[in-house]
């Protein structure tokens, strides 16, 4: 479309300055004859950095690529192009008693990007990634041919592009298998914690009773409140609606404004008022999929409240032996550094495996803040999160990711080399040329030495 932005959700980082649809992109891998590095695919751009954009290159817009192939309602294998956004997954197969074994805090990500980034959501303690429900997908490579890659075909490349990054070729459509639901409404419980001792004596056993269990906390409060806030959980409610409901947001932010408005002091009231009200209904109480999975959805374009600097965001997972000390180490970085995040999310990770070569979920726990961009204030407090996350020998999310440095990445995925001799040397993305390929070059720099 003339005019449309192929930008990253952070707003961090330059948008794409050169965008080709899908069906272009298709005939050119088919032709044969594509420069390497110049192709990255990109879903609808809800990578908060530079893993869905390739300034070197050009990005693949992939959505209109966006019909569902075929849905049976018996098993609920559901088959579609890469393009289509899972909320129209979700509206094909609630009316059957099916949704998404996993789904990622917004449902506005294309299936070709859940897969590209093996999501998680807050099930993976049960489900694991969004990877351990693909069936098979297909995958155009710049020698011009089309695998069809699944557990038993081509297993390599089907392991390397679950998590790929995009990096492995054009994922054009996939089978996934949905989950049986009694209905899509939760049945939520929220419990409110006084520090993060009382959360990890609680997240076990809350994960063992909920398929779906999630944190807020307060990151703000320091002194004895530090650590404080909310435990999520849920189930499906055995009656409720089958109906998916309008997937559009119900408020929207118009326009940019010239500056960053998730200031402090907001934060500070918001944190409050949000606590205050949600505290208040620890009862269970049965409740919408919209607001339950997706409350970012209902207000369009909120990251445009950061301002024109836009955010950066900084998601963790550290073994469950070092989170003790490591969560609240990165939370008292944070408040030290004197920036408020504006929503921050604690959950635990489950041991279910993904088939991904690299997927960034392992065992332990996962920390996401969100800062607004200062600069190099918010640089070098980033900085010092991945230190204290390495330290604890965990792993920094590279798809949340626009400036962790190649040692980090290494750190975080030291098998990354085994999706590197995979890549299509056709795709590459800023935030590979940016970490992996930097590693590279010094590899082969030190072997020329020898
Ligand atoms: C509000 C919000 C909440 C979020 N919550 C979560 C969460 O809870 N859990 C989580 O895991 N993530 C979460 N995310 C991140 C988001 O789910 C992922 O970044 C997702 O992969 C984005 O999908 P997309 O379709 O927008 O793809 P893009 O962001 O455009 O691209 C993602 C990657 O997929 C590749 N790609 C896209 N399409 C194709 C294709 N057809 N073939 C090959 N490669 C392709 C791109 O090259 C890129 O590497 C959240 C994001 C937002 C904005």
């Amino acid at each position: 479309m003339p005019g449309e932005r192929f930008g990253s959700f952070g707003l961090a980082t330059p948008a794409a300055r050169h965008a080709i649809q899908a069906d272009d992109a298709v005939a050119l891998l088919k032709g044969g004859s594509v420069k390497p590095g110049s192709l990255l695919g990109y879903g609808n751009g809800r990578s908060y950095g530079d893993s869905c954009q390739n300034d070197a290159g050009m990005v693949v817009d992939m959505r209109p690529l966006n019909r569902i192939r075929a849905f049976n309602a018996e098993t609920g294998v559901l088959e579609a192009d890469a393009g289509v956004l899972l909320s129209d997954i979700i509206a094909h197969a609630a009316p059957h008693g099916f949704f998404p074994a996993v789904v990622p805090g917004t449902q506005f990500v294309t299936l070709g990007g859940a897969i590209a980034n093996d999501v998680h959501g807050k099930n993976h303690h049960r489900r694991g990634t969004f990877g351990c429900h693909v069936e098979s997908f297909t995958l155009l490579r710049s020698d011009g041919r089309t695998y069809r890659c699944s557990d038993a075909d081509n297993a390599r490349l089907f392991q390397a592009t679950i998590g790929g990054m995009g990096l492995t070729g054009l994922i054009l459509s996939a089978s996934i298998q949905l989950m049986r639901v009694p209905s899509l409404d939760i049945v939520e419980t929220a419990t409110s914690f006084r520090d993060l001792g009382e959360f990890f004596e609680l997240a076990e056993a809350a994960d063992q009773a909920n398929e779906y269990a999630v944190a807020w906390i307060d990151q703000l409060a320091g002194g004895h409140g530090a650590g404080r806030g909310l435990l999520f959980t849920g189930n499906h409610a055995e009656h409720g609606s089958h109906a998916a409901s309008h997937a559009g947001a119900r408020l929207s932010v118009p326009v940019q404004p010239p500056f960053n408005v998730l200031n402090r002091p907001f934060l500070k009231a918001f944190n409050a008022a949000y606590r205050w009200k949600k505290g208040r209904s620890s009862a269970p109480r049965q409740v919408g999929y919209q607001g339950f999975f997706f409350p970012l959805d209902g207000v369009g374009n909120w990251n445009r409240l950061y301002g024109p600097k836009g955010l950066y965001q900084h998601q963790s997972v550290v073994p469950e032996d070092a989170a003790r000390h490591a969560v609240p180490a990165l939370l008292d970085a944070a408040r030290r550094a004197g920036q408020g995040s504006f929503l921050t999310v604690l959950k635990r990770f489950g041991a279910v495996r993904s088939p991904a070569l690299l997927s960034f979920p392992r065992p332990g726990f996962t920390l996401t803040l969100d800062f607004p961009n200062r600069g190099e204030r918010t640089l070098g407090l980033l900085a010092e999160l991945d230190r204290i996350t390495v330290g604890a020998g965990g792993a920094v999310n590279p798809y949340k990711d626009a400036r962790m440095d190649a040692g980090t990445f290494a750190a975080s995925f030291p098998e990354w080399q085994r999706l590197e001799a995979v890549r299509d040397p056709a795709f590459m993305s800023s935030f590979w040329a940016r970490t992996a390929k930097k590693l590279d070059v010094g590899r082969g720099a030190v072997e020329a030495a020898e």
